[in-house]
């Protein structure tokens, strides 16, 4: 079986000042000198890039963003494309998150040529995916999460090959921000279905190799036991992340 890198990633969403940045992730730097048997990244405001890239330059703590475009250039006003992000230092780019798909109105075929240039151009993509509440109540999670990888993954799924590095996402909408996270339980089954689907359209040996984080108000108190289930290979954490001692409880999580 394919022992899968654990990854803490942080997203920062629209937050933290340029000063408050550089202090967290100085913090952050201090504090894990080696981040040892698991990943960890932070994905800043496309305006704190550059600064915090700075602060982690021979660090092991990775760079990604929030959001890119998939032309590499042109009259796109207000987009920031995947070479740009290439040059700003990031390595990974988080795609297809749900205030992107909600707020913002990102359909499925959008968020895959966004994946698509971003593999192409040698950027990790983590993709998210994640049903409503109502969605969820409806007894229609699994076709959701199916819709939602079949659309956004479209142009590798084509191909019936998909990127080792690619890593996914769950984060179920009614968990993000809320407070209310997934029992460990609802997680696991939910990424047992992702995996399965990518097996049925990958086979074994990718799927195996897929990381799915999970994402939805992880905390100190609960990544331990989200961590112990078999398909959870990480999470992506929003408001935690933005606190040194929490995200640093998150990374120390005990295995
Ligand atoms: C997120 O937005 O990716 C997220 C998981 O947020 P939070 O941890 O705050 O629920």
């Amino acid at each position: 079986m394919t022992q899968r890198m654990p990854l803490i990633a942080g997203n920062w969403k629209m937050n933290l000042s340029i000063p408050e940045a550089i202090a967290l992730v100085r913090a952050l730097r201090e504090g894990l000198k080696n981040t040892g048997d698991r990943e960890v990244l932070v994905a800043p405001p496309f305006t704190t890039l550059s600064a915090v890239k700075e602060v982690l330059e021979g660090s092991s703590i990775m760079l990604g963003a929030q959001n890119m475009h998939w032309e590499d250039s042109g009259a796109y006003t207000g987009e920031i494309s995947g070479k740009m992000l290439l040059e700003a230092g990031c390595t990974h780019v988080i795609l297809g998150h749900s205030e992107r798909r909600l707020i913002f109105h990102e359909t499925d075929s959008m968020i895959d040529k966004k994946v698509e240039k971003a593999c192409e151009i040698g950027l990790i993509p983590i993709l998210c995916i994640g049903e409503t509440l109502e969605q969820r109540e409806a007894g229609k999670t699994f076709e959701v999460l199916r819709e939602q990888l079949d659309g956004s993954l479209a142009s590798f799924v084509s191909r019936a090959s998909l990127p080792r590095e690619l890593i996914l996402a769950y984060e179920p909408v009614w968990a993000i921000g809320t407070g209310k996270t997934a029992t460990p339980e609802q997680a696991q089954e939910a990424h047992e279905f992702i995996r399965g689907w990518a097996e049925e359209i990958f086979g074994l040996e990718t799927a195996q190799a897929v990381r799915i984080l999970y994402g939805g108000s992880v905390k100190p108190g609960n990544i331990s036991s989200l961590m112990a289930k078999k398909d959870i290979d990480g999470a992506l954490v929003g408001g935690a992340s933005l606190k040194y001692e929490s995200f640093l409880g998150i990374i120390r999580y005990e295995s």
